[in-house]
């Protein structure tokens, strides 16, 4: 399976000497690059960056002079491997993504290929406009790739695709010249020759295109040789004239590389209200379609019963998928439709939603409607019917949901009668399909589930030719949405025929005689079933190992009817789940995303495929199943190897991938792994251990009568930091958090007579009882965040118990330290086994408490965390599970309590502003919530989330000298930003390091959650 491929050396030197971008020859950066979202895998014979549009054409004359395949990439999140190729990918979205020009009068806007859509739109909102071709995969999706597609979003039905919405495509053809495509009419030079050209061969073709080409909206199939004669339901122009971009959009990287884009802009409307439809069947849904569109909706999108009990089993959408339903108590609908109507003032939608609610009574389906005029509702649930496909791909095991015939499109009138007979066909091959996205324009995405390394391609097939005779039948488009690719270019001819195909291979000659550009794609294509292109071919094969960690719940496999799992660990996996894990990455890049929420921190600053998690998981994939470099490192250990290091070097395990990715891909997880065995090979440094071993050796420090202090002098003095710097790495422009001689653990007879207590005893009296976790970092650093929650719990009333060894545990528990520790700092530096040890010993003694149902409260999250996490699949059985079952963070507790009336605190009123980082752990685990409403108790808090990814600091990661500069520019996205714009504010952030990145940043203290609510009392 390794590809042997080299690329000339003389080649790349030309390259390197003349771009200013990077070009990447080596396996894991090709194999980065082989990849889209489809089941398709084909190595790049190399990779470019380039740094602007200087570096494009430089790399695209020497591609002409030597004869190598070039293939223009964006998010490459395509559905049907058209992003894969064995060319010099050239990849746009890293810096060829400016916007050139916004004309509001005009309403265009002109924009280089790579910038992301939702990138454009977030600039145009102030100015009440927007480009209305909304992919979900909005906020990765980039202009150019867009045009590649001919895509098309939710809201076709009143926009239509992107043929209908640009207006003049710049671009370079395989000689290097520039063609400016626009308006045939006024088009002049190579432009008007290739356009002159395409004219004559679609007047000879006019009757085979009357004939052959589906008069649907959406059919993106081959190139769109009907621009002189325009098939489409929806015209291609205004005017009816002919626009010659139009040949380009849909062409996939085939004809030319466009160098930028014009596109038309339409008013962003000022209201939208939506009508959700509820059926009992879903015959009637799909029939239903044909009548709700003539209600003039701006949008009709179908989720069935699968997706939407999907959706409810996933704790992200359950609440909001629920608001869709008539009544979230009664049977689940079996398809609801989303009809949305948009416009300038509310009033005529309301109009418009009370026609759709009487039409429904007429088609004998009255109180069907769920009405949401609310804004915010709409919006959460456009994110669930968004998420529909990455919801479906979470499926565990081999089996997956395949695209292949996912957006055949037929008329309205024949959808009830399609989906039925495609379900039969799916029934018959032992699928089954779920169905969800464009009732209004005919396109439903279907995906049957299909084992690729097993007996899938021979499925797809079958499948395949049977739901083509079904598009013929009902006079459809095979290809409808994501483009031909690889999986549907075969069908190009079957859908067109002979003649029409002639002629599109002539239109690609004309434009590239070479045939260089996406070699295989819509012209010449292979069989979509050639296993020699998939990404799990029937060979693939795992190098076997022993993960550290419990992967077991991965390896599994589902059945492709019932979708039901197989136990644990019965998935076959020689990696013991760890590789099946890694394999949920389908590649569909939402974590190529810069706005909401936290994933992918290392991405947002280095837009580097490397260091997101999409790359990670490839290189780990790639590697695991013998793909990268083989030499003695990774046959012995595939994980271990320096090609791996590269990809987690940047991820600061901030864990949000494990509930942002669609597939649960957990990096954080994974580099535990990695750190364990890479570790073992090259040993730990100096620094790994200082931070490893920090909860053995804080107590013997801060019991040393001047240690402290003396230690603390590295703060003051420049040279100590300069020379622990050289000696340790750690970074000499970084604070240290700080010594404290005065420690919790320093009055032993208070601790002993006040907060020891067996679990019994605990319950004693009215069976208010706690155990406070005292972790490192606010034991010996920050000994005022667990004076200040004590504090709090005492005067709610609780009694608290915080754990400390006795000498007794320490004998019991070999590597239990003189305090019990959560492992955390050891998991970060790969000590997995120390890690178990010190968790065995905490766990030994949580766990009696846990059992009589005692809340574990911690103060510091990713110490909290790791009791509900990691500690989970390190081998601790139904301990872990109990202890993990009560650990919860202060404020989840104190929430839940005022909540259920038993305690209640009388808060002074907030003075000042509350603004509220959260710790990436408490993001992960949904945990943000009880914090703001812990502080809304504080009367005129009303406290602000900022809205940021990961502070940079990540533990130890922001102290390490290589690493300081990433750590500040992820601090600097957004947080410390939005601090400094209120100067006066609280700043309020329960991790220990976040708070140190913004002391260091801003030069303002923030404080623990314990602080701020202690300081109202
Ligand atoms: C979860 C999911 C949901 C999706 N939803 C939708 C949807 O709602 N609607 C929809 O239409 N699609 C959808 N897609 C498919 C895909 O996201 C879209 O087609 C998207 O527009 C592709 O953008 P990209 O930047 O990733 O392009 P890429 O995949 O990188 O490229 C797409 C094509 O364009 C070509 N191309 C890129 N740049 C240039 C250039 N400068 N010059 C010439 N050719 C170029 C490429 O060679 C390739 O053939 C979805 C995909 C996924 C995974
Ligand atoms: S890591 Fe997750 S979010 Fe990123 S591409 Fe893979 S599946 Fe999608
Ligand atoms: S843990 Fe965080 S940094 Fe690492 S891959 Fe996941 S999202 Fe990215």
């Amino acid at each position: 399976m390794l590809n042997n491929y080299v690329f000339p050396a003389e080649i790349a030197t030309r390259l390197r000497k003349n771009v200013k971008g990077a070009l990447f020859t080596d396996l894991a950066n090709r194999g980065r690059y082989a990849t889209d979202a489809s089941i398709y895998q084909q190595f790049p014979v190399a990779v470019l960056i380039p740094q602007d549009a200087e570096d494009v054409k430089t790399a695209l004359a020497v591609a002409a002079e030597f004869a190598i395949p070039v293939l223009p990439r964006g998010g490459g999140t395509s559905q049907c491997g058209q992003t894969t190729g064995a060319a010099l990918v050239i990849d746009n979205s890293h810096a060829f993504r400016n916007i050139l020009e916004i004309d509001l009068n005009r309403a265009e806007a002109e924009v280089e290929p790579g910038l992301v859509l939702d990138h454009l739109n977030a600039k145009l909102k102030p100015s009440g406009l927007w480009f209305p071709v909304d992919v979900s995969t909005g906020a990765q999706a980039t202009i150019g790739g867009m045009a590649g597609n001919n895509s098309c979003g939710s809201r076709s039905i009143a926009y239509g695709n992107m043929v209908h919405n640009v207006l003049g495509i710049e671009a370079w053809l395989a000689n290097g010249k520039v063609g400016q495509f626009g308006p045939y009419a006024q088009s002049t030079g190579v432009a008007k020759e290739l356009g002159t050209f395409v004219k004559s061969l679609a007047e000879q073709l006019q009757p085979e295109i009357e004939a052959n080409w589906p008069k649907v909206l959406r059919r993106v199939a081959g190139y769109n040789l009907d621009i002189f004669h325009p098939q489409s339901e929806l015209p291609y122009t205004s005017d009816s004239s002919v626009n010659l971009a139009h040949l380009l959009v849909g062409s996939e990287g085939t004809l030319a590389y466009f160098k930028s884009l014009r596109l038309k802009l339409a008013p962003l409307p000022q209201h939208k209200v939506l009508g959700v439809v509820n059926f009992k069947s879903f015959y009637r849904a799909m029939e239903s379609a044909q009548h709700l569109v003539k209600l003039g909706p701006s949008a009709v999108e179908l989720v069935d019963r699968t997706m939407i009990d999907l959706a409810r089993s996933n704790p992200s959408f359950k609440q909001v998928i629920e608001t869709a339903l008539i009544d979230p108590q009664a049977i689940t609908p079996e398809a609801i439709l989303l009809v949305e109507f948009s416009g300038e003032s509310q009033a005529p939608l309301l109009a418009q939603l009370q026609n759709l609610q009487e039409l429904m009574g007429d088609l004998g389906l009255a109180n069907s409607v769920v009405p949401m005029i609310d804004t915010n509702l709409q919006k959460n649930l456009w994110e669930v019917r968004k998420a529909g496909l990455n919801i479906m791909m979470s499926l565990k095991g081999d089996g997956k949901p395949v695209s292949f015939i996912e957006d055949c499109a037929v008329p309205l009138e024949h959808l009830a009668d399609y989906t039925q007979a495609l379900t039969e066909v799916f029934t018959k091959h032992g699928s089954r399909g779920t169905w969800y996205a464009h009732a209004s324009v005919g396109t439903l995405h279907v995906r049957p589930i299909l084992d690729m390394r097993r007996d899938g391609a021979a499925k797809m097939r079958a499948v395949a030719e049977e739901a083509a005779e079904l598009v013929r039948r009902y006079k459809g488009a095979y290809s409808g949405e994501h483009g031909d690719g690889l999986c549907r270019g075969e069908w190009i001819s079957w859908q067109f025929g002979p003649k029409i195909t002639a002629a599109l291979g002539a239109i690609k000659t004309a434009f590239d005689p070479q045939h260089l550009f996406n070699p295989g794609k819509i012209i010449d294509p292979p069989k979509m079933d050639d296993s020699i292109l998939f990404r799990y071919p029937p060979n693939y094969a795992i190098i076997p190992l022993k993960p550290a960690l419990d992967w077991s719940a991965w390896d599994v496999q589902n059945n492709p009817v019932t979708e039901a799992i197989s136990a644990p660990g019965t998935g076959g996996d020689p990696a013991l789940g760890l590789a099946k894990a890694i394999e949920m990455c389908n590649n569909n890049g939402h974590c190529r995303k810069f706005d909401a929420e936290v994933m992918c921190p290392s991405y947002r600053v280095t837009r580097d495929e490397k260091h997101l998690t999409r790359g990670r998981a490839n290189t780990l994939r790639l590697a695991m199943s013998g793909q990268l470099e083989q030499d003695a490192i990774s046959l012995s250990d595939p994980l271990a190897t320096d090609a791996v290091k590269e990809v987690m070097d940047l991820c600061v395990s901030c864990k949000a991938c494990r509930r942002e990715c669609p597939t649960g891909v957990d990096m954080a997880k994974m580099k535990i792994e990695f750190l364990q065995r890479y570790k073992k090979r090259v040993g730990h440094s100096v620094r790994d251990l200082l931070v490893a071993h920090l909860p053995r050796y804080a107590p013997i420090v801060s019991a040393l009568p001047g240690l402290p202090a003396l230690l603390n002098l590295r703060n003051q003095v420049p040279f100590i930091a300069k020379l622990l710097q050289w000696l340790t790495g750690i970074s000499a422009a970084r604070s240290l958090p700080v010594w404290r001689a005065k420690t919790l653990w320093k009055n032993q007879t208070i601790l002993q007579e006040k907060y020891t207590h067996s679990p019994d005893a605990l319950l004693q009296g009215e069976g208010k009882g706690v155990v406070l976790f005292a972790d490192t970092f606010n034991a010996y650093f920050e000994n005022e965040n667990l004076q200040a929650a004590i504090r709090l719990l005492e005067t709610a009333g609780y009694r608290i118990h915080i754990p400390q060894p006795t000498k007794e545990t320490r004998t019991e528990q070999p590597g239990c330290g003189k305090q019990f520790c959560c492992g955390r700092t050891y998991l970060a530096a790969g000590m997995v086994n120390e890690a178990q040890e010190q968790l065995s010993a905490l766990l030994t003694h949580l766990h009696p408490y846990a059992e009589r149902g005692i809340a574990i409260l911690g103060l510091e999250p990713s110490c909290l965390f790791t009791l509900k996490d990691e500690a989970l699949v390190m081998g601790f059985g139904e301990q872990a599970i109990t202890v993990g079952q009560q650990a919860q963070l202060l404020e989840t507790f104190l929430v839940a309590e005022l909540k259920a009336g038993r305690c209640q605190f009388n808060l002074k009123a907030a003075t000042k502003p509350v603004l509220v980082h959260g710790h990436c752990h408490q993001k992960a685990f949904a945990a943000l919530t009880p914090t703001l409403e812990l502080l809304k108790q504080i009367p005129q808090a009303n406290p602000q989330l900022i809205e940021s990814s990961c502070c940079g600091m990540a533990g130890s990661f922001g102290y390490e000298v290589e690493h300081i500069t990433v750590s500040k520019q992820m601090a600097e996205l957004s947080l410390l930003p939005a601090i400094r714009k209120v100067p006066n504010a609280w700043v309020v952030a329960d991790g220990t390091s976040c708070r140190h990145q913004i002391q260091d940043g801003v030069n303002r203290e923030a404080v623990h959650i314990a602080r701020i609510l202690a300081a109202h009392l």
